[in-house]
């Protein structure tokens, strides 16, 4: 787990226009932050940032206290989960959760089951692990954990093709159990589910978080996913920050 700072961020693309104009917020170790705002105010380019897909044109980005503007993704040890889930269509359910140890196994260079896997043999990525969820043990052990938790035990030979929408997007989400990132990231995870499966894998989404404890940024431009899944709700507007507050206090303002 970590916490993820962030200091007067700026984002300008080409055009030179800020698309994240001077955000600053404070993200606590185990903390679950949604971000929300109408499409196009910079949730997606602020989360890219986070997890080192974009360049920070300003401000400073500190994971646990320590400046990460310029390392690569691979050393954050931060795991997103997409909307589109991303799975390889080829690969089993099994294979597909295991996937980020197998290829953090290969990078590092070791062999046998390691509980190194899950930092990329990176160097930057040896704070805390999170305590909860599919730490430690084999690779096996940690996949099977994982697919427990996420009630995917019977599917575990199965390909996403025959999965339902939620079965595939608790797959993407244990992939990132078994990386014991520092931080979850989501962008739009539930937004390609029907409204009956979103009510209920955000019920789902909220308990994990919960229970592993993790620290988490969910992006979504939903209102009741923001009201309802996390501890604080930053609202984003045209790149800005506009209020940071708890659910209950925005819910209970005039
Ligand atoms: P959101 O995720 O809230 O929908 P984005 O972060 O995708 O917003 O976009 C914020 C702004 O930045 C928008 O005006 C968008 O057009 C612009 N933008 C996003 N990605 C790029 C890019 N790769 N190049 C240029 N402009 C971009
Ligand atoms: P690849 O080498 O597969 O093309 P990238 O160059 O996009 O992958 O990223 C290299 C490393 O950065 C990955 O091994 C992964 O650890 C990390 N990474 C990339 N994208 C993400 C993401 N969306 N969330 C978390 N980590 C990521």
């Amino acid at each position: 787990m970590a916490s993820i700072t962030l200091n007067n961020i700026v984002k300008k693309y080409d055009d030179g226009f800020p698309a994240v104009n001077n955000v600053s917020l404070d993200i606590a170790d185990g903390e679950f932050v949604i971000l929300v705002g109408p499409s196009g105010c910079g949730k997606s380019t602020l989360l890219r940032m986070i997890v080192g897909l974009e360049d920070i044109t300003s401000g400073e980005l500190q994971i646990d206290g320590t400046r990460m503007n310029e390392a690569a993704p691979k050393d954050r040890n931060l795991a997103m989960v997409f909307q589109n889930y991303a799975l390889y269509p080829h690969l089993t359910v099994y294979e597909n959760i295991a996937f980020p140890l197998r290829l953090a196994k290969k990078s590092s260079g070791s062999n046998g089951d390691s509980t190194e896997g899950a930092n990329g043999g990176s160097n930057g990525g040896s704070r805390g692990r999170s305590p909860g969820g599919a730490g430690g043990g084999s690779v096996d052990d940690r996949v099977r954990k994982a697919a427990e938790m996420l009630e995917l035990t019977e599917h575990l030979e199965r390909k996403p093709a025959n999965l339902s929408g939620g079965q595939r997007q608790r797959v993407a989400m244990g992939r990132a159990i078994v990386r014991q990132a520092d931080a979850f990231l989501f962008d739009e995870p539930l937004s390609n589910l029907d409204a009956k499966l979103r009510g209920q894998m955000r019920a789902e989404i909220a308990q994990l978080q919960r229970r592993l404890g993790v620290t988490s940024v969910y992006v979504t431009h939903d209102q009741t996913e923001a009201m309802t899944l996390g501890d604080r709700v930053a609202v984003l507007k045209k790149g800005e920050l506009q209020q940071v507050a708890s659910p209950r206090e925005l819910y209970e303002q005039p």
